[in-house]
């Protein structure tokens, strides 16, 4: 009989799921060239060795108004505060604009959980942002989070919602808002944005909807390695859900790591090692989703060294004042970022949005 590793190692190179037992005997006793090597021979199974994707994009905040009051955010105000904002539809463009001059593909939005927005308010913005722009750019009209909000502020049930949505243009409503999902964690530290069964009704509602959405999940604040494994079990088991009933699943899991700085939670960032490691464990354990992003938004060059640890995919950001405000830097020097990709001997394509609920590269 060959240890908990062995097992867990055996497991993996063999092609057969791990379970929680394994998964722990990988984080406590794996050494980082195992985790590498066994996150690389589960990615081979869907990407070419050497191919990496990426897209440019920013993310834009339209409003920094909001009422959840989460103690790891550093650019929330709360509703009457001094500097609060709502973008108007101009300077939304104007924003977009330097994004698209700068090679962007895609504009995600995020905001703050607004109590006055409704969810016409935001059908309204998005219809008009796309007869604005066509099919030049895609978006990422909006998160999960802000989506179960603007929902209930709005007195709908979510496959109302995302009915409407729909009907509105809206082809994506991305799972941000994650960080991490398990209900200890929340209550700790946003009681008041939802729990974990209510956040997988919202994202169930918006697939069924005909929408795109992913997954993302936040590592890095105090969560324990449990509550991570929690976050990737109930996942793994989403993801099978969906799939095994053939309906649209979630298209790709982006993991970042938390920015303590100007938070009310404060804390120190997790190391970069410790990052990869949790990269290669996400694409071992998540069987069932097909692409991995690495965070250059969070890590910067360093997030490329995720490659080499299971992830796929990254983005090169232009703008995020969420995690900005909290510490996060942005290069525009993108051709330096492709070349680290390089260095490691990855070959950087370019991408577009990815297809709506197949999990396939768009
Ligand atoms: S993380 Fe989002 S929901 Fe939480 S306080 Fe910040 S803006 Fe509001």
């Amino acid at each position: 009989m060959g240890t908990a590793l062995d097992r867990a190692t055996a497991r993996v190179l063999a092609g057969e799921r791990i379970d929680r037992g394994d998964a722990l005997a990988l984080w406590n006793e794996g050494d980082d060239d195992l985790l590498s090597r066994l996150a690389t021979n589960v990615r081979a199974r869907f990407h070419g060795a050497d191919t990496a994707t990426y897209v440019i994009m920013a993310i834009v905040n339209y409003t920094n108004v909001c009422v959840a009051r989460c103690d790891y955010c550093a650019f929330y105000k709360f509703p009457g505060e001094a500097g609060t904002y709502v973008l108007s539809f101009e300077d939304l463009v104007k924003r977009i604009d330097v994004v698209a001059g700068l090679g962007g593909q895609l504009v995600g939005f995020n905001g703050g959980f607004h109590p006055d927005l409704s969810v016409d308010d935001y059908c309204q913005l998005f219809r008009r942002l796309h007869t604005h722009y066509g099919d030049r750019l895609a978006f990422y009209e909006m998160t999960i989070a802000e989506f179960m909000f603007v929902a209930k502020r709005s007195h709908m049930s979510y496959a109302d919602a995302a009915a409407r949505f729909h009907d509105s243009g809206t082809r994506w409503i991305t799972g941000g808002g994650a960080e991490i999902l398990d209900d200890a964690f929340r209550l700790r530290h946003s009681p008041g944005k939802y729990k974990v069964e209510d956040y997988y009704a919202a994202q169930s509602a918006v697939l069924n909807a005909g929408l795109g959405s992913t997954a993302t999940m936040v590592i890095g604040f105090d969560e324990t390695i449990d509550e991570r494994l929690n976050h990737l079990e109930r996942l793994r088991a989403f993801q099978d859900q969906r799939t095994g009933a053939n309906l649209p699943a979630l298209s790709s899991l982006l993991c970042w790591t938390y920015k303590p700085y100007n938070t009310e939670l404060g804390g120190q960032e997790v190391s970069t090692r410790e990052y990869l490691r949790h990269l290669a464990l996400c694409r071992i354990y998540l069987d069932n989703i097909t692409n991995l992003r690495t965070s250059v938004l969070t890590r910067n060059e360093d997030a490329l060294l995720g490659l080499q640890y299971g992830a796929n995919d990254f983005d090169l950001p232009t703008e995020d004042e969420v995690t900005q405000k909290a510490g996060a830097t942005v290069s525009l020097e993108f051709e330096a970022i492709l070349d680290a990709a390089r260095r490691l001997g990855f070959r950087p394509l370019k991408r577009g949005a990815w297809a709506i609920g197949t999990g396939a590269v768009g």
